[in-house]
């Protein structure tokens, strides 16, 4: 049985991740979260009416063991802060006990704490900490908390480049803190996100904020995608599941004029920058863009198409877990006849589990590290 409850300094709660898996066998928080809020909940006394910043709550366990504060909490990903949401409501708490912000736009006013679990990228912890200048005094205290193993010198270079020294903690269970003393002396460099670059054999411009997938440059599997994206009159419905910055939907919207396309991603910037990319290619049309989990609001019966690179892995956990739900909640949203279209690197092996969810799974293209497959009903 998976854990649920996490016991730390300041009370014992009920945390859980979502989306909700059968046999679950993660916890929700690490040793890191547990570490930070320890840490923290002696210094929080200190202090009358701490105003409290939270960046990167895997699943709310750091909003909610601190809402008597109502905290302020940043998060790229839908899925955390509907996470947040909803373990609020398990612990019986109300939901505006914690205030959500998505990436994009990130609180104002200054903070006597700032809490920040290190993201996966680094050029997404580059980025927020280049922004959240104005939310700093000179006596806010940043801590900066993750597992040793997520935690490379580039990430202390990071901190100690945007806000100022830095003081290790020792290690606990695995996780240490970084705390930063915010210089305000220091020139913050320009924040060189979002990256802006032409798409190869186009005139497309594509602009990527710090969190998406591959956000220096075209990956290589989505190159291959580009290569052999299907032409056809009788794709009208098309959504790009799991969109990045866009650019499948956006070069599969460009050889198929009459298709209407809907983006869909749980990440915040990734919506954002498929938006941009979408509009500045072609001005006037229209498109659908939705932040969201999946496919999970999508109307059955409601696709021609679905074209999906999927994603392998939630956060810090790596898997096909998503992929596979993603390609159940397909074979709902596709109308008769209807096809996915999904790359994957070979070692994978997406084409066994499609063939779970339909009757027809044919091999498009394939190369030395990727496959490309059609799959229908
Ligand atoms: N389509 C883009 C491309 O080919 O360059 C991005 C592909 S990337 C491998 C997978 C994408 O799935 C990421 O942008 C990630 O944010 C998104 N993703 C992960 N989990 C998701 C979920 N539950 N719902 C929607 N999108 C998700």
């Amino acid at each position: 049985m998976t854990e649920t409850y996490m016991q730390v300094a300041l009370g014992q709660f009920f945390v859980q991740r979502f989306p909700l898996e059968k046999d679950e066998k993660l916890r929700a928080w690490d040793a890191a979260d547990e570490y930070l809020l320890n840490d923290v909940a002696p210094k929080l006394k200190l202090v009358e009416n701490p105003r409290v910043l939270i960046i990167n709550d895997s699943f709310g366990a750091l909003a909610v063991a601190l809402h008597t504060l109502n905290p302020c909490s940043v998060s790229d990903s839908f899925i955390s802060l509907m996470a947040t949401t909803e373990n609020l409501k398990l612990n019986q708490l109300p939901v505006n006990k914690a205030h959500l912000f998505d990436s994009i736009e990130l609180p104002t006013g200054q903070f006597d704490f700032i809490l920040i679990k290190v993201p996966k990228t680094l050029a997404y912890l580059e980025d927020i900490l280049t922004r959240l200048q104005d939310t700093l005094k000179p006596d806010t205290r940043l801590i900066v908390a993750a597992m040793v193993k997520n935690l490379p010198p580039s990430v202390w270079q990071t901190v100690e480049r945007l806000i100022g020294a830095t003081i290790p903690s020792r290690a606990v269970k695995k996780a240490r803190l970084i705390y930063a003393q915010p210089d305000q002396q220091r020139d913050v460099p320009t924040n060189p996100y979002p990256i802006i670059y032409q798409l190869e054999n186009t005139d497309y411009q594509i602009t990527n904020h710090a969190n998406i997938f591959s956000h220096k440059n075209l990956d290589i599997g989505t190159r291959f995608f580009l290569q052999h994206l299907p032409q056809d009159n009788n794709y009208q419905q098309v959504v790009d599941l799991g969109c990045g910055n866009g650019v499948v939907g956006l070069m599969f919207a460009d050889i198929n004029p009459q298709a209407q396309l809907s983006f869909i991603d749980e990440s915040f910037m990734a919506v954002a920058s498929a938006r941009q990319n979408f509009n500045h290619a072609f001005d006037g049309r229209s498109a659908i863009f939705k932040v969201g989990d999946a496919l999970t609001d999508f109307e059955p019966d409601s696709a021609d198409l679905i074209l999906c690179n999927p994603p392998f892995h939630q956060q810090t956990t790596i898997g096909s877990h998503i992929a596979i739900r993603m390609f159940k909640q397909a074979k709902k949203v596709l109308s008769a006849g209807g096809e996915l279209w999904v790359i994957g690197n070979r070692h994978l092996g997406y084409q066994a589990s499609l063939k779970r969810y339909f009757s027809k799974v044919e091999l498009v293209a394939s190369n030395a590290k990727f496959i490309i497959v059609k799959a229908s009903s």
